[in-house]
This record gives structure tokens, C-alpha cells and sequence, in this order.
């Protein structure tokens, strides 16, 4: 099932079950019980399908993407966080920031897989049990802050507001039998420039999720972004950065397109 969160004309948020180009609205929420039904759904405004508990990262999850970065294959997988303030919605802009300001922000697309219910100490095999679906999402990364101006770390490049684009729905788990053979892509302004498969991830969605859990509880909600694959714009020659104006879109087999603008900080 393809489910997607929308504001409704007076304001409530909704669930709605996209079947053949239509959306129905669906009784219930994601975490509890979901009863699809017929009504068609008033979609004023398309959200992001999951509003995260928490978003969970995987860096240099793929190997070329590791090399490009001119980073070591990692042993373990390599675990930062972004702020849910950094949520953006289908179609809104993400902005450049201006008031601490970057002059190098980066796309990557990646395949972001929604937990459903509570889960720690999940194994390798049981893993996926606890997968509530699937959506695409955009790590959204200001490399001068991430890497010379972060203080080694991560965060600050990657959580401003906006920087975490979700979305255009969330497919359930049952629909996606394998996340580790999709399809995944981005275009930039209609120019495709990163187009690779989840099959060559370093550590696979089960051995992530098996990772994060352990002695860990990841509640219903948590958002896992399992990195991206290579083609970044740091790594071209010249680098390639975002720029207002750009329109930017993640891409993933069986899930669909998530794109959104770039403006400056403050612009509309
Ligand atoms: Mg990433």
C-alpha cells in the first residue's frame, strides 16, 4: 500500500492510500490501526508521510560513495543524527542557509525506512519484522560545515532546517519484500547525476537496523536514512552545489520521486 500524509483544506492532517492516480482517505493513524476507505481525500497540501520520532543516518553506506569521499570502507556503520526540524515536505523548498551560511550544499539521495514499533535487539534475521515501509529521501548536506567548519563532526552540516526532505509517500513493507535491490537516483534540474542500486550498500537495512537497536530502543516513528550512493556534488570536478533555483529530486523504484526547490534562507 502507498500511503500519504496530506493537510486537508481546513487543516487536519490525514493519512491517504494512493491507488490507480487517486488518493483515498484512510481512518487511523500509521502507528495504529489503518482502515483504507473509499472516500476520496482532499488533499490540500502533500506532507512529509511520517512526522520522525527521531532521524537516524548511515554515512559512506555505499562503497563508491566512500571512495569518492576519500574515506576508508567502514567497519562499523557510521552513525550521525539529524533534528526533526530539519524536516521538509514533498515540493517545498529547501533552503540554502544564509545566516550561517553555506557556500556548499550537497544532495544525496537515500532510502529511508520507517520503524513501526518498538524495537531493540532485533537480529540480522528478524530485522525487517519491524519495518513499518519505505519513503526516498533527500540528506540535504552543507559540506563546509560538515567537513572544515563542523569541529569533525557531522551534525552541523547536516541539520539545518529543511535539510531532510521525505516523501512523496510511504510504501509499507509488505510491498517492498527486498529494500536492498531498488533502484535509486537523483536528477538535478532534469540532469540525472547520481543512479545506483540499494544492492550495494556496505551494511544492508537488516544489519543497519540490527546495529541501531542494539541495546537501543528505536520507537515507532524512527526514520533511518541508510546513505546515499556515489555521484554527490563534492565529489565532481568542478564541485556542483546547490543553488537557488535549482529543482532537485530523489528517485526510488516502487516508492516514486521526491522533488523539491532550492531558495536562499528566507526567500519564498
Ligand atoms: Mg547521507
Amino acid at each position: 500500500m502507498k500511503i500519504v500524509r496530506y493537510e486537508d483544506p481546513s487543516g487536519n492532517i490525514q493519512y491517504g492510500e494512493k491507488r490507480e492516480g487517486a488518493v483515498y482517505r484512510i481512518e487511523g493513524d500509521l502507528f495504529g490501526a489503518m482502515t483504507p476507505t473509499d472516500e476520496a481525500a482532499d488533499v490540500g497540501r502533500l506532507l512529509a508521510p511520517v512526522d520522525p520520532e527521531i532521524i537516524l543516518c548511515i554515512g559512506l553506506n555505499y562503497k563508491f560513495h566512500a571512495e569518492e569521499s576519500g574515506a576508508p570502507i567502514p567497519k562499523f556503520p557510521v552513525l550521525f543524527i539529524k533534528g526533526r526540524n530539519a524536516l521538509q515536505h514533498p515540493g517545498a523548498p529547501i533552503e540554502i542557509p544564509t545566516f550561517l551560511a553555506s557556500e556548499e550544499v550537497d544532495y544525496e539521495c537515500e532510502l529511508a525506512v520507517v520503524i513501526g514499533k518498538p524495537c531493540k535487539n532485533a537480529t540480522v534475521e528478524n530485522a525487517l519484522d519491524y519495518v513499518l515501509g519505505y519513503t526516498c529521501a533527500n540528506d540535504v548536506s552543507a559540506r563546509d560545515w560538515q567537513k572544515k567548519m563542523g569541529g569533525g563532526q557531522w551534525c552541523r552540516g547536516k541539520t539545518f532546517d529543511t535539510f531532510a526532505p521525505m516523501g512523496p509517500c510511504l510504501v509499507t513493507a509488505d510491498a517492498i519484500p527486498d529494500p536492498n535491490d531498488l533502484e535509486i537516483g537523483t536528477t538535478l534540474n532534469g540532469e540525472v547525476v547520481q543512479d545506483w542500486n540499494t544492492r550495494d550498500m556496505i551494511f544492508n537495512v537488516r544489519e543497519i537496523i540490527a546495529f541501531l537497536s542494539g541495546s537501543t530502543t528505536l520507537l515507532p516513528g524512527t526514520v533511518i536514512l541508510t546513505g546515499t550512493p556515489h555521484g554527490v556534488g563534492m565529489a565532481r570536478t568542478p564541485p556542483l552545489w546547490l543553488k537557488s533555483g535549482d529543482e532537485i529530486s530523489v528517485e526510488i523504484e516502487g516508492i516514486g520521486r521526491l522533488s523539491n526547490p532550492v531558495v536562499n534562507e528566507g526567500e519564498k
